[in-house]
């Protein structure tokens, strides 16, 4: 495994981290301008994807430049405890809000440059995923590839937000709760995956060993 490899692969851990970044901004944004619980669930989620996807790069340096000591891990193993009961607390916050809103819906209002941010971050998270996929085939990269899955994933969630926008703007028919639930469900189970790595198949997993740098360690 070469050097350019293992840049490219961590340069796209920061890529996909800023870019989840910068959607939950965005998205936060049009979100509370809006008074979209939706929107403000797919805020929520890319957040959670970007501070997972950070603690596992975190957790990856650490495992590179510092000696395994047990204390290490378990400060490791804590640390990430708390943040999945974090994530699993945010789940269920937006399950109870989003069940408030079905027995009394507040009105959304969505205007141009909602809809306009909306379609742009449904581009740029298909983009990411699309680069992702094509760089973890390139490189051989499980994680890359698995990443971009996910992010492919993600990309479809938030079409679901923006088809709920319009068919509320169309019909005035509103199902944004019922999305909210669903990505809701999403960010618990990020939750519990932390908490249980075997229950994961992806890159939500900072305490299980990155499968492509497996050949490198030696226990
Ligand atoms: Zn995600």
């Amino acid at each position: 495994m070469n050097k350019e490899r293992s840049k490219i692969i961590s340069k796209s851990g920061y890529l996909f981290i800023a870019t989840n970044l910068l959607l939950a901004i965005l998205n936060a944004a049009i979100g509370l301008i809006s008074n979209s619980l939706a929107i403000l669930s797919d805020a929520t989620h890319s957040i959670i994807d970007s501070v997972s996807e950070l603690l596992i790069v975190i957790s990856e340096k650490l495992a590179n430049h510092k000696k395994f000591t047990e204390k290490r891990e378990h400060i490791e193993r804590v640390t990430t405890i708390v943040i999945a009961l974090i994530i699993i607390v945010t789940g269920i916050h937006i399950i109870i809000e989003s069940i408030e809103e079905i027995i009394e819906p507040e009105e959304a209002d969505y205007s141009p440059v909602t809809i306009a941010i909306l379609i742009i971050s449904i581009l740029i998270k298909y983009i990411l995923a699309k680069y992702l996929k094509n760089t973890g085939k390139k490189y051989d990269s499980k994680v890359l590839t698995a990443s971009g899955a996910e992010t492919m994933n993600d990309t479809w969630i938030s079409i679901a937000v923006f088809v709920s926008a319009i068919i509320y703007l169309v019909f005035g028919v509103d199902i944004e709760a019922y999305i909210s639930i669903f990505i809701a469900l999403i960010i618990v189970k990020i939750g519990l995956e932390f908490i249980f790595p075997k229950l994961s198949s992806h890159h939500h997993h900072p305490l299980e060993q990155n499968p492509d740098h497996r050949i490198h360690h030696h226990k």
